[in-house]
């Protein structure tokens, strides 16, 4: 049986710090055997299995970086059409299920082995590592650990490998939370930006002083903090004034199973070399250069529920492969400096128009509605739902509760007579209704 300590892992921390300042030739051939056991691995799931035997290809064929190049992308739509198609374990191997945000209203289920979970906590005890916390140290975490999101559990596991103290707070309420940073005084906060933004303004307010509350550093995950020259954004610099913290980001997606998170240095989030591979390609899938910003590719090494080889995130972000200045030599992802198509990014989850549409079929007396979106901070997008009815036994905040508990997040809703949405929709979109007004500033690179 599989035991989740560092004495027993696969994985270990000594080990680790040895490969993060090894050669980087010496770490492109550890990966390559790496991505030939993934490749192998991936083979077990019909969708691979069939794609490989299409290609006439295996694992053993698989013996350069260039070699594993050949293969070709696994996109979203294909993994959203056919999650079971990518599983390459039987049920009974499956430790824990969860799920993704989802894109089309279905959101990916993502099946983690014992393995798969201790994998996730070496990838998160690496990020907690790179920022500096220590055996002893105190975090708070204030993102979800239940309702099937897996970021809560990864935080937590990562922080007990390590030996440092987590505190599973959860997410929202402030005062509960200023509760337990009075009580408990933990040296750092994991949680979304905005959400800790709030926090501190919440605290001040109630003449609690979040600069000598102890918390020395928040590591942010959901939205970016950072432009693309990893200066912080308003959002970032807000968050650290108002905390007097070193603010940390991190980038990570359910599917992905990994995290890339940003060390004291501020560089870049860094690219763990046993936890994947991380490619950046043009439109056309070409390997772009060290520095070009492009799409993100990520191959997970290591995964054995959902093993993914070369993965389009639709995320863009540019590598950073000069030695980090905390003396790590291991490539970074630098910060997310744009989406492809339509995505909305709302407090960490991706969500799409299509969805809250299909969320709102559901309640009896709203006939029409559009969807806004802005850009708040940077890369945010604020979401207000403006929908139509004459009904009298509704309000906002009813139709706000539903959207939340069909798609996990709660945008602004606005309610209107019918008839008024539905002019607003018909005098923007001509002979079709216009459903959705994209506000956001889409000059950005
Ligand atoms: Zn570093």
């Amino acid at each position: 049986m599989t035991r989740c300590s560092l004495t027993q892992s696969r994985y270990s921390l000594k080990t680790a710090l040895e490969w993060r300042t090894a050669d980087p030739e010496k770490i492109e051939n550890f990966q390559a055997g790496l991505l030939r056991s993934q490749v192998q691995q991936a083979g077990q799931a019909p969708y691979y299995r069939q794609l490989l035997r299409e290609l006439g290809c295996s694992s053993e064929d698989i013996i350069t970086l260039e070699d594993f190049r050949s293969l070709p992308f696994t996109s979203r739509s294909a993994l959203e059409t056919d999650t079971a198609a990518f599983q390459a374990v039987e049920a009974a191997s499956i430790a824990d299920l969860s799920l993704t945000s989802g894109t089309t209203g279905n959101p990916i289920v993502v099946p983690y082995t014992r393995n798969d979970l201790e994998r996730l906590a070496f990838n998160e005890l690496m990020a907690f590592w790179g920022t500096g916390v220590r055996p002893g140290d105190r975090y708070l975490i204030c993102v979800t650990l239940d309702r099937c999101f897996v970021a809560g559990l990864a935080y937590f596991s990562g922080l007990v490998q390590l030996g440092a103290t987590a505190i599973r707070s959860g997410p929202g309420q402030s005062a509960r939370q200023w509760e337990l940073i009075r009580r408990l005084k933990p040296d750092g906060i994991v949680g979304v930006p905005t959400f800790l933004l709030k926090l501190a303004q919440w605290g001040k307010a109630q003449g609690y002083s979040p600069r000598s509350s102890g918390v020395q550093s928040l590591v942010t995950i959901g939205e970016p903090v950072r432009g693309p020259d990893h200066s912080l954004i308003p959002l970032g610099k807000d968050l650290e004034d108002a905390w007097g913290a070193y603010v940390y980001s991190s980038y990570a997606a359910t599917e992905l199973e990994t995290c890339f998170c940003e060390c004291h240095a501020s560089c870049g989030g860094h690219i763990h070399p046993e936890l994947a591979l991380v490619e950046i390609v043009d439109e056309d899938g070409n390997v772009l250069p060290t520095g070009k910003a492009g799409e993100v590719v990520v191959t997970p090494l290591g995964v054995e529920g959902l093993p993914l080889i070369r993965f389009r995130t639709g995320d863009m972000a540019r590598l950073h492969t000069d030695p980090c200045p905390c003396g790590w030599r291991t490539t970074r992802l630098g910060p997310i400096e744009g989406r492809l198509a339509q995505r909305l990014k709302f407090h960490g989850t991706t969500i799409y128009p299509e969805m809250i549409f299909r969320a709102l079929r559901g309640i009896r007396h709203v006939e029409e509605a559009y969807v806004e979106v802005r850009s708040s901070y940077d890369l945010s997008d604020e979401i207000r739902v403006v929908a139509g009815t004459d009904a009298s036994d509704i309000d906002a905040d009813m139709v706000a509760e539903f959207l939340q508990a069909r798609l996990r997040v709660r945008p602004e809703v606005i309610l209107r007579p019918r008839q008024e949405v539905l002019s607003t929709m018909e005098k923007a979109g001509g002979r079709k209704l216009k459903r959705f007004f994209d506000f956001r500033d889409n000059n950005r690179p």
